[in-house]
């Protein structure tokens, strides 16, 4: 590990993994560090991904793709089932993957465009000057070195604590995680091509339970409730196990994962002088769905390049590298973070009965391509009973 690299990426996953990729291409020396011994693993995600979202960045691959998804289903409290065609489902459909060797796949790339990779390597405080970040103090092989960088990367995942040193406030109220449980189990009766979300405040409370297939009856069967609903008896696996015994009573259970999702707004400001923040860190996944692999590799390419640009111009403070903030917001990406919060907000206030009527009610719109706006004009047609609400969200929506 040298001493000085123009970029320092924090974190080997998705987003980190783009982003040394960009800045090498881009010409600069960069450096990637993963404090876990092994890039992909544990694997902590419900490893789907729409289809047109990942091939913006990458060709699909059989090796690290478990399924292939088709279409989506969506399980109402009272048992409704909404059926969801490829055109309607949108970033619901597409693959589930095998994280494990994609993540690893992503940092094979940064490395073989030239960019250094070290793992068992772990930030364990930033390097500021005068309240600039001039990289990391890092912890490898059994002793700290500083590793110094013109701009620093933090993608260091939903437990993030880089922006923190730096005296960014990145904390997620707890209302605003989700806490998440997952097994994969085998040996259980599913359709291969679809996934099945299920709603419902005895289910789920304020989140939802996904059956994700990896294979003929394989699955990634998992579970996120809001933070504030968990406690003593009730915790995401608790409901986890509840459903497992009622669906899938035969099934095998071969892995468990926990981990948090966060669904508040992304961060104020996602760049300080020296440092940009990208995916996770910088709480950028879906607040609806959770989903974050697609963001992270958005958000890591698009700050590799930033940074390019700013080393290039010998400038790296916050109102230079403020071109990266800027242009996520008014990506497709981020009017989805912001659109997906206020429905998001919206759909934690309903009881069951109210999650009924609306999956109830979704089945008889017939739309020629999926449209939000669209949807909520329908569901006020076909719900007069929810008619001040359900206008009052499609006002916040704009
Ligand atoms: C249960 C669950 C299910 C999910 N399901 C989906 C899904 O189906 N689809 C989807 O799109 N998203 C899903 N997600 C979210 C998805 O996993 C994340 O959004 C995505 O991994 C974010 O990528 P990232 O690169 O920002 O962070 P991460 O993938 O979390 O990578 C961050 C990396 O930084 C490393 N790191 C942390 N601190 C340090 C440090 N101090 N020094 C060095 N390295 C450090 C970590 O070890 C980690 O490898 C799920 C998440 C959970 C918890």
């Amino acid at each position: 590990m040298k001493s000085e690299y123009d970029v320092l990426v924090v974190g080997g996953g998705p987003g980190g993994a783009m982003a040394a990729k960009a800045a090498v291409e881009a010409g600069l020396s960069a450096c990637i560090i993963e404090k876990r011994p092994a890039i992909g693993t544990p694997v902590r995600c419900a490893e789907g991904v729409g289809e047109e979202l990942l091939t913006e960045f990458i060709d699909p691959d059989p090796r690290w793709i478990a399924a292939k998804i088709d279409g989506a289903r969506i399980i109402a409290p009272d048992g409704g089932e909404l059926n969801l065609a490829p055109d309607m489902a949108g970033n619901e459909v597409g693959y589930v993957l095998d994280r494990k060797i994609f993540d690893r796949e992503l940092v094979w790339k940064a490395a073989e465009a030239g960019a250094d990779v070290f793992v068992k390597a772990r930030a364990v405080d930033a390097i500021v000057e005068d309240g600039l970040v001039r990289g990391a103090i890092v912890e490898y092989m059994g002793s700290r070195k500083e590793v110094r960088a013109m701009v620093t990367i933090a993608a260091d995942g939903v437990e993030s604590k880089f922006a923190r040193w730096c005296g960014i406030d990145t904390a997620i109220p707890l209302a605003e995680l989700e806490t998440c449980a997952q097994y994969l189990m085998t040996d259980i009766d599913i359709d291969p091509g679809l996934t099945v979300f299920y709603l419902g405040n005895e289910v789920a409370p304020e989140g939802y339970v996904w059956v994700f297939p990896k294979g003929e009856r394989r699955a990634n069967v998992g579970i996120g409730i809001s933070g504030k609903k968990s406690g003593n008896g009730h915790r995401a696996r608790d409901y986890l196990d509840t459903f497992v015994r009622r669906h899938f009573p035969e099934g095998k259970i071969i892995e468990l994962i926990v981990g948090g999702v966060s669904v508040c707004r992304p961060l104020p400001c996602t760049v300080a002088n020296g440092l940009i923040m990208v995916g996770d860190a910088a709480r950028l996944s879906d607040p609806i769905t959770g989903g974050g692999i697609y963001n992270a590799m958005y958000t890591g390419n698009l700050a590799g390049k930033v940074a390019a640009d700013c080393i290039g111009k010998g400038d790296v403070n916050r109102e230079a590298l403020a071109v990266y903030d800027r242009t996520w917001r008014e990506s497709t990406m981020g009017k989805a973070i912001e659109r997906n919060y206020k429905i998001k907000e919206y759909f934690i206030t309903l009881d069951d009965e109210k999650l009924n009527m609306l999956i109830n009610s979704a089945k008889k719109i017939k739309m020629d391509k999926f449209s939000t706006l669209t949807l909520v004009r329908e569901l006020i047609q076909h719900n007069p009973k929810m008619l001040v609400e359900l206008q009052a969200l499609k006002k916040s929506l704009g």
